[in-house]
């Protein structure tokens, strides 16, 4: 095979391997795969991480005094005057146009290294000395015959090396490969809609991103290739979707006044506006053969759990069976508790499905969801093994918690298709929705339920314990129940600073609040004795709760009104704005006291952030900044390919503008059949691989 890069009759595309370009061969190939490039295509697709700028070589003949310039030239002839008081290295350099004296101060190192006949790029400030132009301790490099075509030397882009490949080789590399594939790489879309979107070609975008000549261009680059990622991330979601809806069906519900007032019936209090009208969309998705797959999210306690309900019932009344998922068991345990308090004298029969029950047990509940006998099921995404038939499954509602992602849900989509309710238990911000999240439509419960009280957030420093704790015995004595939180059961490691909560309770009870009933609760309990705790919280029988983050418990005890939370710097945005979200569920006024001492700035900022706000998406927004978008983002975790230069956060613009077009084109063309498509089609089979099923209808 012949090497790309010898301008020869070259025949190769951008899925030649990597190898085959000239001065890469075998052994550079490895290390390439270990940068995650194995193909041309991927070659250009490795951006620099940075750039230099330096200007166009000049001619000799036109340097102006003051100018900061770069000249290639041939050294004429060099000269060391080390008898003067401040010795300097001379050398003449030409070109074409003229003759430029170079003068290195101390430059006694150059001996031997500058000689007569060499190639030299130079780059420096022009001064004047006795009328003559000069250039005074330039930066140099001597250049080979290679390098004589290519002024780029100390400009362009700097690129991520590794042990093998420094950034430069990988340069010469690229830059070989840019010239061969320039009429490789596609145009995706037409001049109107690039005139439009202000976007430059993707194939002077490949170019320049490699090889700017100024910053606004490379801003110009960067941004047609942060679209064209985003466009294609968003293009993959789109279709996936539209499988799902075009593909398979699933069995309508239909939602007559009659149904509808008998399920508000089991709710003992009205609806919000924002909780009916989630409910309406549900309802109208529910409606339609096409699958509903719809993500509902709501603050803490904002009521997700009466809107899922409602789409429950509404499957039972047409009908059908509902799964309801949770990613643990613990957490399915409390969503049966929850929907049991509204179900209580109704002839909907439920079930909780756990790894709990006995063989037996098992056996007689999988016959009763066989039969159709049990109308909702509780449990796991265990729910959907194979051993659990059900009679007629129409929804299936999944508690995601974050858990999931794109390429489980499509995992469980494999299985079954009816229609699909996904919740979260924290809102989740934009970026995320439109990504991770990006498959599903979106209701969104903004605001929580009249009746609550406001939350107080408080961070406490150490001097100001014993006040903090003045304060809870008062809101005790009151009558008003606390809750104390710990981040670890024992002090295994860090046994200074991490109080343990089994120490803690101990603490606690004998000697800060011994007046008060104080009990402990941990994930290594027993689950009866867990249980009887519970029990007793909830009648009041216990004043203060003492327990570990293990136990996240969706407990509902209005009058619960105290949190606190030790340590509290330890724990993550999410998870504390989560444990504040059990107080605050009555009239009454609420306080959650953040004890913690940090000097770690990021900590700092969350808890400033919790004092701050209460709003769950400003709370998710400001979780994903301080994050970054590494963390929550990853986009493999989430079972999308990889980002190489769009940042969700940073291209927040752009991802809405890629996501309106991705979708448009989906619905106007939605298995990308149509010629002008090809292209667009051949990239995403290469990202996204048939991840999307788009190679089944080739
Ligand atoms: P989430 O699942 O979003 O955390 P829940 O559905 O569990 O929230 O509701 C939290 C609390 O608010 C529960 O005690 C519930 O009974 C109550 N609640 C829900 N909707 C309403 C409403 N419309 N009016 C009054 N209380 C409500
Ligand atoms: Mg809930």
């Amino acid at each position: 095979m012949t090497e790309v890069g010898e301008k020869s009759h070259i025949k190769f595309d951008l899925s030649t391997p990597v190898q085959f370009v000239k001065g890469v061969g075998p052994a550079r190939a490895e290390i390439f795969a270990t940068l995650g490039v194995a193909t041309v295509g991927d070659l250009l697709e490795y951006f620099p991480r940075d750039w230099n700028f330096v200007p166009e070589p000049a001619k000799i003949r036109q340097l102006q005094p003051n100018q900061t310039v770069t000249i290639i030239g041939m050294v004429e002839s060099t000269d060391y005057q080390s008898y003067r008081r401040q010795p300097f290295f001379e050398a003449l350099v030409s070109d074409d146009t003229g003759v430029c004296r170079i003068v290195w101060f101390h430059g006694g190192y150059l001996r031997g290294q500058l000689e007569p006949g060499q190639l030299i790029m130079l780059s420096g400030k022009v001064t004047l000395y006795k009328h003559q132009r000069q250039l005074t301790n330039p930066k140099f490099v001597l250049l080979d015959q290679d390098h004589a075509q290519s002024p780029d030397y100390f400009s362009g882009g700097v690129y991520p090396a590794c042990k093998g490949l420094t950034s430069r080789q990988i340069k010469k590399i690229i830059s070989r490969v840019r010239d061969a594939t320039d009429q490789l790489i596609p145009e995706f879309y037409d001049r109107p809609f690039l005139e439009r979107a202000g976007l430059i070609g993707r194939k002077d975008a490949f170019a320049w991103i490699h090889m700017p000549p100024d910053e606004q261009t490379l801003a110009q680059a960067k941004r047609r290739l942060k679209y064209d990622e985003l466009f294609l991330m968003q293009l993959g979601l789109a279709l996936r979707r539209y499988k799902v809806q075009h593909f398979s069906s699933a069995a309508p519900c239909e939602c007559s006044d009659e149904i509808d007032s008998r399920i508000r019936r089991r709710f003992p209090f009205l609806l919000t506006e924002d909780q009916n009208d989630c409910i309406a969309e549900i309802v109208a998705d529910m409606g339609k053969r096409e699958p509903m797959n719809r993500l509902l999210q709501g603050d803490v306690g904002s009521g997700k759990t009466v809107v899922a309900l409602y789409a429950a019932l509404l499957a039972v009344a047409n009908k059908t069976q509902v799964a309801i998922m949770a990613p643990t068991e613990i957490l399915a345990g409390q969503h049966f508790l929850s929907i049991e308090r509204y179900l209580n004298d109704s002839n909907v029969t439920r079930r909780l499905l756990t790894g709990g029950l006995t063989g037996r047990q098992r056996n007689e509940a999988l016959k009763a969801v066989g039969s159709g006998a049990t109308d909702i099921v509780v449990g796991t995404v265990a729910l959907l093994q194979a051993d659990v038939a059900f009679k007629e499954l129409g929804l299936v509602i999944i508690d995601e918690q974050h858990k999931f992602g794109v390429e489980q849900r499509a995992e469980l989509r494999k299985q079954v298709t009816p229609h699909c309710l996904v919740m979260t238990a924290t809102p989740i911000p934009r970026t995320l929705a439109m990504t991770a999240f990006g498959d599903l439509d979106v209701s969104v419960i903004r605001h929580s339920p009249p009746g609550r009280g406001a939350v107080v957030t408080r961070w406490v420093s150490p001097h100001d314990r014993q006040k903090a704790y003045a304060f809870i015995r008062e809101r005790l004595k009151a009558k008003k129940q606390a809750y104390f939180v710990y981040p670890r059961i024992t002090a295994v490691e860090q046994a200074g600073d991490v109080k343990a909560a089994t120490d803690e309770w101990e603490c606690l009870s004998t000697k800060v609040l011994p007046e008060f009933t104080v009990e402990l609760l941990h994930g290594q309990m027993p689950s009866a004795k867990k249980q009887q705790i519970m029990s007793e919280f909830r009648k009041g029988k216990v004043d203060v709760l003492v327990s570990t983050v293990v136990v996240e418990v969706g407990v509902d005890v209005p009058n619960a009104t105290v949190m606190v939370i030790e340590g509290a710097d330890r724990f993550g945005l999410a998870q504390l704005h989560q444990l504040r979200g059990r107080i605050g569920r009555s009239e009454a006024k609420s306080y959650c006291l953040l004890f913690a001492q940090t000097d770690n700035e990021t900590a700092k900022s969350r808890l400033e952030i919790m004092t701050r706000s209460n709003d769950g998406f400003e709370i998710a927004e400001h979780d994903l900044r301080l994050r970054g978008p590494g963390e929550m983002l990853s986009t493999r975790q989430h079972g999308l390919p990889d980002l190489k230069i769009a940042s969700i956060v940073d291209d927040f613009e752009l991802l809405v503008m890629a996501r309106k077009n991705a979708f448009e084109l989906v619905s106007e063309d939605p298995m990308l059949r149509r010629a002008e498509h090809k292209d667009i089609r051949t990239a995403l089979l290469a990202k996204f691989g048939d991840a999307i099923g788009l190679a089944d209808v080739a």
